[in-house]
């Protein structure tokens, strides 16, 4: 990555043409490049994506995890234009939650590539509701109250690589544990609840930050009002993650969303590793039978009702979100990368600008389809 060199294109948000200069692996500067724009391909940030759980037939939550399929997953998603992510790992017993981090420190320091590109590691579960519904696909035998002296020994598994945490609040020792979790620099995110307007709130005050697939992992039937959605809405301190794959949530929701959240809304893919996947009957390691569309939805197939995650990772997402004119391509990209990073932390949330890491998408887009072309890590075409 010593080398300097040059890539000209669209940008994502000015529509100007630009060169962007990248030196040992950073954008040493952004150019204008002249009126010709028109014919050349839009560049843009990478994508973050802070929930992941598999791509193309590799699955985070099927043990053993090998160190080559965490490895394969990274540049099969690197090739989607997601450039930094967080491997998701669900409710399972507490052995099979520590092998899974265990596997997940190894690949990232078997392989600088993987290492750079793996931001981190999101726990969802198994601290959640053990509710029908709220708990969507996890197993109803795993899920437990909030215990710190867990957290502890799979955060000490995966080398401190837990970055995000989804709990939900309504069991009495949530508090406690969101004070300790938050203190120890990891992200709460509420998910997967059926807690009170009051514990949602307590959360916030103890230090959850986020909301994970907000207006998902809930029960069919709610009270109008009051209920968990409307105040997590309203919590201005809580960021909000959506999946923008046309069947999570209507798009009202998104609308409404995307507004309430302003400037803290973004998107996450909850892609399965059924992701990249032809359409079919498939049985999950997780979540038993599941069935893919060909219009590309994933469902359980004995409640095609309940969704089963996503098949789609977020260039799916942003395309979705400019077709129904919900945002224009530009603040969906930005939802799905700078916003997402800046959450994180990532030096990569500095988007197209001088000292930056060089994580750059170049991306073509007809109105109708988005295409990912060519993705660059740390200035390495991939
Ligand atoms: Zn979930």
């Amino acid at each position: 990555m010593t080398g300097q060199f040059t890539i000209t294109g669209r940008h994502y948000a000015s529509e100007g043409a630009v060169r962007i200069t990248v030196k040992e692996g950073r954008i040493a500067s952004v150019e204008p490049a002249g009126e010709a724009g028109k014919g050349l391909p839009w560049i843009a940030p990478g994508l973050v994506d802070l929930q992941i759980n598999g791509y193309a037939g590799l699955d985070f939550n099927t043990l053993p995890l090998a160190v080559e399929t965490v490895q394969q997953a990274t540049r099969l998603l690197l090739a989607q234009g997601v450039t930094s992510y967080l491997p998701t790992i669900i409710t399972n017993s507490p052995e099979a939650i520590e092998e899974a981090m265990k596997s997940i420190a190894a690949a990232c320091e078997a392989d600088r590539l993987t290492d750079s590109t793996i931001a981190g590691i999101h726990l969802e579960g198994p601290f959640i509701s053990p509710e029908d519904g709220a708990r969507g696909a996890h197993a109803k035998a795993y899920v437990r109250a909030p215990d710190w002296a867990l957290f502890e020994q799979w955060q000490a598994a995966s080398g401190n690589r837990i970055k995000v945490i989804t709990i939900s609040p309504e069991w009495p020792e949530a508090t406690a544990f969101i004070e300790r979790v938050a203190r120890a620099g990891v992200i709460v995110s509420i998910g997967h609840t059926v807690a009170s307007p009051e514990q949602i709130a307590d959360a916030v005050r103890a230090g959850a930050r986020m909301s994970t697939h907000l207006g998902n992992g809930a029960q069919l039937m709610l009270p109008r009002h009051p209920n968990f959605l409307w105040e997590q809405l309203s919590q201005d301190d809580m960021w909000g993650c959506f999946i923008a794959d046309g069947f999570h949530l209507p798009d009202s929701f998104l609308k409404t969303g995307f507004r309430a959240k302003a400037g803290k809304a973004l998107l996450v893919s909850d892609a399965v590793s059924l992701a990249g996947m032809p359409p079919g009957e498939y049985d999950l390691h997780i979540g038993g039978k599941v069935l893919l569309s060909p219009e590309g939805r994933l469902c359980v197939a004995e409640n095609p009702k309940l969704l089963a995650g996503s098949a789609q990772l977020l260039p799916w997402g942003i395309a979705h979100l400019a077709r129904k004119g919900l945002c224009t391509i530009a603040e969906a990209w930005e939802m799905s990368s700078l916003i997402p990073g800046a959450l994180l932390g990532l030096s990569s949330a500095a988007g197209l600008t001088e000292g930056a890491p060089a994580d750059l998408v170049l991306y073509s887009w007809d109105g109708s389809e988005l295409k990912i072309t060519d993705v660059y890590k740390n200035g390495s075409l991939v």
